[in-house]
């Protein structure tokens, strides 16, 4: 016995359950999960930052088009911190002042500021670090948890379905649907199938018979540090003009440190390596006078690439209905309000708004 819906989701991190919340509106959609908790990987692994000036032009223009649902959210999103504003200092020491440069140039609201203005503004910054800095103002923290279970609630409040401990196992196009079979022993059919699933993308295509597209998973380090004696709650977060590291306040008394790694990985449940820790101590303390005493915790995720780094929307030419939605790198979570806009209305063929115009340079077709 197989059950009928018009969507199958594969994979409920934030990119999927945006998507099967906006299509749950029209659609009837069965979001499927192979953990038996929906944002167990990347989803629930990131630093919850939006930055406008982040990631390749097609990508800050997702960003740019989510500002608004972050700063005024609907009603029912269950917080009333899902955005809370959080600068972002950048330094830029002798060698980097180039890379800084390029970040002032793209006009997307980067200031140069003294470095005595940085100073005030982050304290232990150790005199010498920095020849100079800029600021952005209208970066905020995102309360990820919230977002992602706001959209898990629409979905089901729309009548779709989240099937838990479900792993996409089988994918098979028969006479006009796909029927998928999970390793909970059901089997749905649907017309269309949205890969969502992240660092597994292209093993959920070559599941389904397709050709990969070159994604690379890539794993990032986060350890959440003491700063004692600095009240860090009204810190920016502070980086090098270069992003080889940074860091992000997490409440009064704790930060997030990471050396910005991007090591190729395969798809699994990643764990931090010690090494990658003590990297982003080590470059952070070139910068900071923060004394560390000891890692309070530290983990690490998947944060995964297409071949040129940016997204990847769009059907799969050699086979009616199965629709990438992979790629999100870095910005999965700052994106996902617009992206997920844009991908229902390509997956139902309407108008896609404003994001429409980088339809297509998303085209996943571009890698084949
Ligand atoms: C350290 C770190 C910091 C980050 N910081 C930020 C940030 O500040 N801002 C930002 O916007 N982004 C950030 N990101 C990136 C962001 O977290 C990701 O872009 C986003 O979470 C990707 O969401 P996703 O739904 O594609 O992936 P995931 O959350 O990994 O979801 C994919 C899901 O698919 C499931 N799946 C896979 N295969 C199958 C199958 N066959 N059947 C069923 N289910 C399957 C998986 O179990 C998984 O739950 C960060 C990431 C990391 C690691």
């Amino acid at each position: 016995m197989s059950e009928q819906f018009d969507v199958a989701v594969i994979g409920a991190g934030m990119v999927g359950a945006s998507v099967s919340a906006r299509l749950g509106a029209t659609h009837k959609v069965a979001l499927l999960e192979m953990e038996a908790q929906a944002g167990f990987h990347t989803t629930g692994r990131s630093a919850a930052i939006w930055i406008r000036n982040y990631g390749p032009p097609d990508v800050r223009v997702l960003t740019g088009l989510s500002y608004d649902f972050y700063q005024n959210p609907p009603e029912d999103i269950g917080t009333d911190r899902l955005a809370v504003g959080r600068r972002v200092l950048y330094l830029a020491p002798a060698a980097q002042t180039g890379a800084l440069d390029a970040l002032i140039a793209q006009d997307l609201g980067i200031e140069e500021i003294s470095m005595a203005r940085a100073k005030e503004i982050c304290p232990a910054i150790i005199d010498g670090y920095a020849m100079r800095a800029g600021l952005e103002s209208d970066g905020f923290d995102m309360d990820v948890a919230a977002l992602h279970q706001f959209f898990l609630r629409r979905m089901r409040a729309a009548g779709g379905q989240l099937m838990l401990r479900h792993k996409a196992g089988r994918i098979e196009r028969k006479n006009g649907v796909w029927e998928v079979e999970t390793s909970s022993g059901a089997v749905i059919t649907a017309p269309v199938v949205v890969n969502a699933a992240g660092a597994w993308g292209d093993e959920v295509a070559r599941i389904a018979g397709l050709q990969p597209i070159g994604l690379v998973p890539c794993r990032r380090t986060a350890a959440i540090i003491d700063p004692a004696p600095w009240d860090v709650e009204h810190w920016p977060l502070v980086q090098s003009a270069a992003h080889d590291w940074y860091i992000r306040p997490e409440a009064r008394a704790k930060l997030m440190v990471t050396p910005c790694d991007e090591t190729p990985d395969v798809p699994h449940d990643v764990q931090p390596e010690e090494l990658d820790v003590a990297i982003g101590i080590d470059r952070m303390q070139q910068a900071l006078d923060i004394n560390v005493r000891r890692v309070e915790h530290s983990w690490a995720g998947l944060r995964t690439f297409t071949p040129d780094r940016s997204l990847a929307f769009g059907w799969d030419n050699a086979v009616p209905g199965f629709f990438w939605c992979v790629g999100q790198g870095g910005y999965g979570i700052q994106t996902a309000p617009a992206a997920s806009v844009l991908v229902a209305a390509m997956v139902k063929g309407e108008d896609p708004g404003p994001a429409g115009r980088i339809i297509p340079k998303i085209n996943p077709m571009r890698f084949r």
